[in-house]
C-alpha cells in the first residue's frame, strides 16, 4: 500500500497505524551541513576502545592527504579524550560569525575542530553526559564552516556505545577505518564495529592495526610483543583489507607529545592513503 492509498494521508507517520512500505525503511537521520560548507569525502576512524591509536592513525591520514594536495579538516569526536590539538601544537580558539564556527588551521592548513578549542583550560576534563556531548558533535558538522573541503577526517569516540552511534547517525560517513591493536580482542571488536558500520550502511575500507611490531634499532628485527597477530585471518573473514601495520615507534609519540604531527616522516600509511584515495574515487593527482 502507498502512502496516496491510505485515504486521507497526512504524511506525519508517527500519528499512523498504516502498515506503508515507506514507512519500514530506515529513516535518515544524517544532519545536513549549513549553506557555507561543501565536503566532498567524510572518512570515520573507529576503535573498540581508546588508547589504540583512533587519533594517531586521523592525523596521520590527514597529515599525508594534505600532502597530496587534498584540502582536509579533522572533526575531533573523541570529546572526553580530545587529542587532536595537541598532536598539531594547535592552540588557536574557534572564531564564531553569524552563529557558524571557524575552525582553526595548523601550519600546514589543516582545519580541525575540538572541544579541546572551544574550552578555557585544555586539560580541565570534560565531564558531560551523553546526550550534551552527542550534540557537541551534531553542532561540529552542522554548525561550523567546511569550506572546500577534499577529505573531513571524523576521530570518532571509541566503542559502539550511545555517543559513537550518534555520531554514525548524524554525520554521513562515506567509509570507516577500524583501528586495533594487537592486544585488543581483535576479533570481537572489529565484529562489532563490522556490525554497528553494516546496521548505517556504511562501508568499511579497511582495517588498521595499530602498535603492530617493535623495529630493533641495532639489527632491525620486528619484534611481535604481544604475539602473532590474526588480523590477516579477521580481515578474511569479514571481506576487508588490511590497509596498515604500524610499529610502535617513540618517534610517533614524541611528534603528538610535541604537537609536531605534520614533521612525521615514515611510510606506514602510505598504502593505505593510496587505497583510501581509490575507494573514494580521488585517484588523480591534485
Ligand atoms: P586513541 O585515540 O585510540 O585513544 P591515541 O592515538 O591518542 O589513542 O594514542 C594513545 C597514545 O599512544 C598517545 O600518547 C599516542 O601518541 C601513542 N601512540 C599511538 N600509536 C603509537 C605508535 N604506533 N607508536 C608510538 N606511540 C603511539
Amino acid at each position: 500500500m502507498s502512502e496516496e492509498n491510505v485515504s486521507g494521508c497526512t504524511h506525519d507517520c508517527s500519528t499512523c497505524g498504516a502498515n506503508c512500505p515507506s514507512k519500514n525503511q530506515p529513516q535518515d537521520l544524517h544532519e545536513p551541513l549549513n549553506a557555507f560548507s561543501s565536503v566532498k569525502h567524510v572518512i570515520g576512524v573507529v576503535s573498540g576502545k581508546g588508547g589504540v591509536g583512533k587519533s594517531m592513525v586521523s592525523s596521520m591520514l590527514a597529515v599525508l592527504l594534505q600532502r597530496q594536495g587534498f584540502r582536509v579538516g579533522i572533526i575531533d569526536a573523541d570529546v572526553t579524550g580530545p587529542s587532536i590539538p595537541k598532536a598539531f601544537g594547535l592552540k588557536k580558539p574557534v572564531e564564531g560569525e553569524d552563529g557558524a564556527m571557524l575552525p582553526p588551521a595548523t601550519t600546514t592548513g589543516i582545519e580541525i575542530m575540538s572541544a579541546n578549542l572551544l574550552l578555557d583550560e585544555e586539560d580541565k576534563p570534560v565531564i558531560w553526559r551523553g546526550p550534551v556531548i552527542a550534540g557537541m558533535v551534531k553542532q561540529f558538522w552542522t554548525d561550523t564552516v567546511w569550506t572546500d573541503m577534499d577529505y573531513l577526517i571524523v576521530d570518532c569516540p571509541p566503542g559502539t556505545g550511545d555517543v559513537p552511534l550518534t555520531v554514525f547517525q548524524t554525520i554521513p560517513l562515506d567509509g570507516v577505518v577500524i583501528v586495533t591493536a594487537p592486544q585488543d580482542l581483535v576479533s570481537m571488536i572489529v565484529s562489532k564495529a563490522a556490525h554497528m558500520a553494516d546496521m548505517m550502511h556504511i562501508p568499511v575500507l579497511g582495517l588498521v592495526e595499530n602498535m603492530s611490531y617493535v623495529k630493533c634499532p641495532d639489527c632491525g628485527k620486528e619484534i611481535k610483543i604481544f604475539g602473532e597477530s590474526h588480523l590477516d585471518e579477521i580481515a578474511a573473514k569479514f571481506g576487508y583489507d588490511v590497509l596498515a601495520r604500524i610499529p610502535v615507534d617513540p618517534k610517533l609519540t614524541q611528534l603528538a607529545d610535541k604537537g609536531w604531527m605534520e614533521m612525521m616522516e615514515n611510510n606506514y600509511m602510505d598504502a593505505a592513503v593510496e587505497t583510501i584515495r581509490e575507494k573514494t574515487g580521488e585517484v588523480e593527482n591534485k
